[in-house]
């Protein structure tokens, strides 16, 4: 559909430019970009491409809005808590701009699904916060044929690059092997500047612009490098790796594996139990066994009254301190360590182990 004098007006900006014009614009309306994940990089890749007047933008995004999302996942509103994010989104691009199309993809992105997916977008950006995740993307768009700007953010640090295209390397040719589980910590334990994912993800949507109009020199074969604490970019090239299992001469992977598996990162399946739950518990006197898993240092937050402090890391030497015949709750800050714990425990022959949901943290909000 051609630009209507509406939309010619709203985007004089651009086609101004000669690099842009109304070709470019048009070629800009014509697209379909697929944003996998809606928070601190979705959020301003979503912004700028709806405001820029991508004419069609897919969301994906599993999860609820959640109140520590708002210090940097700028399009959801306070009053979103507890909605899902992909339609908490919707609601800002619409608002931002009215002429464009969103498509909702309220689950995650599987190996089941990912094709299927992919394949009704010209481009596909990746926000997402995990290793499997990011190879499913990278292997999806190499076997579609799809270009994949990557961005992702760490504490003060942020990356990017341009992955899948024709010529140029793909992520695989970059990060060969997934790190060890357990070695990178996410943003939801180590961190994350709120402004960071601003930055990165806007350089994001820049060069999902250029791939669209084609024009200046895309971020291929080169990773960028940005140190927010030392306001320093630095580049890093790297090469298409001829040998590489997805876009290499000769490709081991023609179809999507199990990432989970892949990366070592499968899901632990623990026994939860809540906060108030335990609360509850404290105050019937019927208090079970507790492991407090945190460090020494993390002790100062404050303590469950009565937990044994065993740190992670030295479980497997002080094992025998915890009872097998007794309930047990394991705990740390937010409840992701204390799962691996169990998962560890369990193998060791445990079978009374409940993981405290949302950790300390959870307790401590109770007051
Ligand atoms: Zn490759």
């Amino acid at each position: 559909m051609s630009l209507t004098r509406e939309e010619l007006e709203r985007y004089k900006r651009h086609t101004i430019l000669p690099e842009i014009g109304v070709e470019g614009q048009q070629k800009i309306k014509n697209a379909s970009v697929l944003i996998v994940g809606t928070g601190g990089l979705g959020s301003p890749i979503a912004m700028y491409l709806a405001a820029s007047g991508v004419g069609h933008i897919g969301l994906i995004d599993f999860d609820v809005v959640d109140e520590s999302n708002l210090q940097r996942q700028i399009i959801h509103k306070s009053g979103n808590v507890g909605i899902s994010k992909t339609i908490s989104a919707e609601a800002t691009l619409k608002e931002l701009n009215p002429y464009l199309k969103v498509s909702l993809f309220n689950m995650a992105l599987t190996a089941d699904n990912a094709l299927d997916i992919i394949k009704q977008f010209d481009i596909v950006t990746d926000g997402t916060d995990n290793f499997a995740t990011r190879y499913l993307v990278n292997d999806a768009c190499v076997i579609s044929g799809k270009v994949n700007v990557f961005g992702s953010i760490r504490q003060f640090e942020g990356q990017l690059s341009v992955f899948g295209t024709k010529e140029g390397p793909c992520y695989r040719c970059l990060f060969p092997e997934p790190p060890e589980p357990g070695t990178v910590p996410s943003c939801a334990d180590a961190g994350v500047m709120g402004v960071l994912p601003g930055v990165i993800g806007t350089l994001q949507a820049t060069e999902v612009i250029k791939q669209i109009t084609g024009i200046g020199e895309p971020l291929t074969g080169r990773l960028l490098n940005y140190d927010a604490l030392g306001m320093r970019f630095s580049e890093v090239k790297f090469m298409k790796d001829p040998d590489c299992p997805c876009c290499g001469d000769n490709p081991a992977i023609t179809e999507l594996i199990d990432y989970d598996a892949f990366c070592g990162t499968q899901q632990v399946l623990t026994a939860d139990i809540t906060a108030s739950e335990l609360k509850e518990m404290h105050m019937k006197n019927e208090a079970p066994f507790l492991v407090d898993v945190r460090e020494p240092a993390e002790l100062l937050q404050g303590e469950i009254k009565g937990a044994l402090n065993i740190p992670m890391r030295e479980v497997q030497v002080r094992m025998h301190e915890i009872p097998k015949e007794q309930t047990v709750v394991v705990y740390c800050h937010l409840g992701i360590r204390s799962a691996h714990v169990i998962e560890y425990l369990v193998k060791q022959g445990y079978t009374k182990l409940f993981n405290l949901t949302g950790g300390y943290d959870a307790w401590e909000s109770l007051g």
